[in-house]
């Protein structure tokens, strides 16, 4: 079957120039009550969340936005929705029967947080969060702690102090720009943040972690891709969760880093009633691959305030990574792996093949039944390789970098 992008609708009265002007894109975004009923017939208990989220005194749900682009991809009515599940805030959200926590991956723990607006969590990597704006508010963020508090483009201060801790940190080999989503940022301002960590000899690798490329595409320019590619290595990763978000546009913006030689990699999170399907996740990952950007990772939900109800459970997700797992080629495949609360760092899930394990071999039986055995080397046999003490210095900083 031939892979086919359809495009978004357009509502009629807006202007393909308009529509397709990603600052329009933003200057229209649907913030309040009023607005998303325009667009929406929105049910009691969508309605609920809007009343409380807009009360001052009881302001428990996460801000609210979304591109005029990114909500024609939703369904007018129904609530179940998959997109406008994502986008629409829920009553749900109040509740916090199983989990509820404020900062899940633990990014504000004094250790993890060594000057504002950087996250240092890992050795040789670290996040910059350049802003807390998104233009959409996907109700399953887990930086619900920072995003959306409308403190915008960091501060001129907090620039330098987080430059100048990037610069003596020697083990850093690669900056994450997050935020908040770093391509809501202006060219210029993007383009001072990359030449600025160009001139740090020991940062290699640019990440830019971004959902625009999917609530609205139109924000890959030409100008932009050149910017980037200008300051390669930039891997760019993508937020898709449903194949309804690669339409016409986004398949475009996707194929515009790539062709530009910037790698794109997607990171979705299982979430309940949107994806939490293999037909689902194979249509993604499939589609993605076909236009060159690589299925990386696929989360389990973190448990963030008012995420109950988008949470699947992990059972849920290894049964479709298993029911994937042998159909779905290791391009197209991505890595199940939660993220351990509190700031636990990253654990792995794959289908356990290993039926047994003795010191001489282990015993497995394959995603289709075939079973075989894997004999050891006997420990004699194993060398350390004769040049590896060439490597150690750089090895023993990055390690450094980040003391426990
Ligand atoms: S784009 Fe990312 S940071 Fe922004 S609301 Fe969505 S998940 Fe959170």
């Amino acid at each position: 079957m031939k892979i086919k992008f359809d495009s978004a609708p357009k509502p009629e009265h807006v202007s393909p120039s308009d529509w397709m002007d990603w600052t329009w894109q933003l200057r229209q975004s649907m913030k309040s009550l009023t607005d998303f009923q325009t667009y929406f017939t929105l049910s009691e208990n969508e309605t609920t969340a809007f009343a409380t989220n807009q009360s001052q005194d009881t302001k428990q749900v996460f801000n609210v936005r979304a591109t005029p682009y990114y909500a024609s991809l939703a369904h007018k009515t129904l609530e179940q929705d998959p997109i406008r599940r994502i986008l629409m805030p829920h009553s749900a959200e109040l509740s916090d029967k199983f989990q509820a926590q404020l900062d899940p991956l633990g990014e504000r723990k004094n250790t993890n947080n060594p000057v504002a607006r950087v996250v240092h969590r890992y050795s040789d990597r670290a996040l910059f969060l350049i802003t807390d704006i998104c233009s959409v508010y996907c109700r399953y963020c887990t930086r619900k702690h920072f995003t959306g508090s409308d403190q915008a483009f960091i501060k001129n201060s907090e620039y330098e102090q987080a430059l100048e801790y990037f610069r003596n940190t020697k083990g850093l080999r690669e900056i994450i720009l997050s935020g908040g989503d770093p391509l809501t940022v202006s060219d210029q301002q993007l383009e001072r943040v990359l030449s600025d960590l160009r001139k740090i000899e020991h940062i290699e690798i640019i990440r830019i972690g971004t959902r625009m490329p999917v609530v609205a595409p139109m924000r890959v320019t030409e100008n932009l891709v050149k910017i980037l590619r200008k300051h390669k290595p930039v891997f760019l990763m993508t937020h898709f969760n449903h194949p309804r978000e690669l339409t016409a546009e986004a398949a475009q913006a996707v194929e515009m880093f790539v062709d530009h030689g910037i790698p794109v990699m997607n990171q979705m999170v299982l979430l309940n009633g949107v994806n939490n399907h293999p037909a689902i996740v194979q249509a993604l990952s499939r589609r993605l691959l076909f236009l060159r950007a690589k299925p990386y990772y696929m989360f389990q939900c973190d448990p963030s305030i008012g995420t109950d109800h988008l949470r699947t459970s992990i059972d849920d997700s290894l049964e479709i990574q298993k029911e994937l797992w042998g159909h779905l080629s290791g391009l197209a495949m991505p890595n199940l792996s939660l993220d351990i609360p509190d700031g636990g760092g990253k654990a792995y899930y794959v289908p356990k093949f290993e039926t047994s394990v003795s010191d001489s071999e282990r015993t497995f039986t394959g995603w289709d039944g075939v079973q075989s055995v894997y004999k050891n080397p006997s420990a004699d046999q194993i060398i350390k390789p004769i040049d590896a003490e060439l490597y150690l210095p750089e090895w023993e900083e990055v390690k450094a970098s980040k003391k426990k």
